[in-house]
C-alpha cells in the first residue's frame, strides 16, 4: 500500500492549453489571465473584490498591511489569532510589527469565541480566524464579536476554497478574506493566492502594493496608456506579490472542477466517518452545523498519535499533522500556556490521507488500520 496525505490532481490537457495561450501571446505575467481569474473567482464566490497574488502568505501579509495603514494602527498593537494554524497566519501579524495574542480553539479546532472575548484588550485591533480544514467552526459568533467591538475580521481561508455556510460561499462577512492556491490546497496551482477586501478603497490600494507601489497594472497601461508607459508614479513602498498568467491559467481550469472535487472530498470523508465513528480511541473533529466544508482535511484525535502514525507508516499510509500548537515554536513561546485546549490536542491531532485519487477501498483500508492501531501502544498495551 502507498497512500500519501495529499496528491494534487490537475486536468493536464486543459492546463496546458491555458499555458500555451499565454506563451503564444507572449504574456505570462500580471494582467491577461490574472484578470480573467479574478473575474471568475468573484463570479464563483460572490466577493465584490478579488486580487490574485503569488501566495496565501502574501495575501495574509497584505491584509494586515492594508488594514494597519488605513486604520492607523501602531507597532505593538494586538491581533487575536489561533495557535493551531500554519505559521503564515501569525507571521503575517509579525511582518507588520503587531503582536499575535493567542486565543484557544474549540472542538472544531477554530477560534473559541468565549476565549476570544477574554483576550480582548484596549490594544486589540483585529481578529484573525482560520477555517481549519475548511470548517467554519463558530465563525458567525466571531463575526458578531467583531461587530460589537468594531474590530475588523481577517479570514485566513487558505483551506476554504469552496466552503459554504448556509448555502453561501464563506468570507463576505469579513473585512478581508485570504485564500491559498498552493499545490496541496483544494484549488491547486503551483503557488498562488487571493486577497478579497470588502472595501473598494482597500482593493485599489492592494493592487498598487502588489506591484511595488506602482500605480497601474501593465495591462491597462499597455491598452490605455499609449506611448508613456514608463511615466508611472510610485506612491508607496509596495511588494513584489502579484500573481502571474501561467498560475492564473491553471487556476481557471481548476476552478471549473472545484465543486465537483470538493464533493468527492466530502464523499471520502463520509466513508471515513462510517469506518471510524464510535471507535473508543478515535475522536473525529466534527464539522460545524450549516457548514458545507471544502474538506481540505479529515482530522482525528488519538491518544497514541505518534505511535499510530508510525504504525500507519509501516503499512504504507502517510498521515500528517495540522498543526503543532504555535505557542511551542521558539518565536511564539511568550504565549506558552495561554491556550490549554490547543496544547492538549497538540499531542493527539492527525490528518488522514485525503485526495482525489483515493478510492473507497483506500479509505476503508486506512480506516481499518486506524481502528487496529488507535489506542494501542507499540508493545500491545493500552496507554494510560
Ligand atoms: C497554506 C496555508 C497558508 C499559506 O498559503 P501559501 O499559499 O502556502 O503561502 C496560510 N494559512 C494556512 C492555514 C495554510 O494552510
Amino acid at each position: 500500500m502507498d497512500i500519501q496525505l495529499f496528491v494534487p490532481t490537475f486536468r493536464v490537457e486543459e492546463c496546458l492549453e491555458q499555458i500555451k495561450e499565454c506563451l503564444e501571446k507572449g504574456w505570462t505575467g500580471l494582467g491577461f489571465k490574472t484578470l480573467a481569474f479574478e473575474d471568475a473567482w468573484k463570479n464563483y464566490t460572490g466577493f465584490s473584490h478579488a486580487h490574485f497574488v503569488n501566495s496565501g502568505t502574501s495575501a495574509l501579509h497584505l491584509a494586515v498591511n492594508v488594514l494597519k495603514k488605513r486604520l492607523k494602527w501602531s507597532d505593538g498593537d494586538e491581533v487575536i489569532t489561533t495557535p493551531i494554524t500554519f505559521v503564515s497566519t501569525n507571521h503575517a501579524i509579525l511582518y507588520e510589527n503587531l503582536r499575535p495574542v493567542f486565543a484557544d480553539v474549540d472542538e472544531y479546532l477554530c477560534l473559541d469565541p468565549v476565549d476570544v472575548q477574554k483576550k480582548l484588550t484596549k490594544k486589540t485591533r483585529a481578529v484573525m480566524f482560520v477555517g481549519m480544514g475548511g470548517n467554519t467552526g463558530q465563525y458567525e459568533k466571531i463575526v458578531e464579536i467583531c461587530r460589537e467591538n468594531s474590530l475588523p475580521l481577517i479570514l485566513d481561508a487558505a483551506h476554504m476554497s469552496g466552503t459554504r455556510l448556509h448555502g453561501k460561499h464563506v468570507g463576505k462577512e469579513a473585512e478581508v478574506s485570504c485564500f491559498s492556491f498552493h499545490a496541496v490546497k483544494n484549488l491547486p496551482t503551483a503557488d498562488g493566492g487571493m486577497v478579497c477586501f470588502s472595501s473598494p478603497d482597500d482593493d485599489k490600494l492592494v493592487r498598487k502594493l502588489t506591484w511595488l507601489g506602482i500605480s497601474k497594472d501593465t495591462y491597462t497601461r499597455t491598452i490605455g496608456g499609449g506611448a508613456y508607459k514608463w511615466m508611472y508614479d510610485v506612491e508607496d513602498v509596495g511588494f513584489k506579490y502579484h500573481g502571474n498568467s501561467i498560475m492564473a491559467g491553471i487556476a481557471l481550469v481548476q476552478l471549473k472542477y472545484l465543486d465537483q472535487d470538493n464533493a468527492y472530498r466530502r464523499q471520502l470523508c463520509d466513508w471515513y466517518l462510517s469506518g471510524l465513528t464510535g471507535h473508543e480511541h478515535v475522536k473525529i473533529v466534527p464539522t460545524a452545523p450549516g457548514c458545507e466544508s471544502s474538506r481540505h482535511l479529515f482530522q482525528i484525535l488519538a491518544d497514541n498519535r505518534d505511535e499510530l502514525i508510525l504504525a500507519l507508516n509501516e503499512n504504507g499510509v502517510y498521515p500528517g499533522v495540522h498543526y503543532r500548537d504555535n505557542t511551542l515554536y521558539s518565536m511564539y513561546r511568550y504565549a506558552d500556556g495561554t491556550c490549554p485546549y490547543a496544547h492538549e490536542v497538540n499531542n493527539k491531532l492527525l490528518s488522514l490521507p485525503l485526495h482525489l485519487r483515493m478510492t473507497r477501498r483506500d479509505v476503508e483500508s486506512v480506516s481499518e488500520l486506524v481502528v487496529k492501531y488507535a489506542g494501542k501502544s507499540r508493545h500491545g498495551r493500552t496507554p494510560r
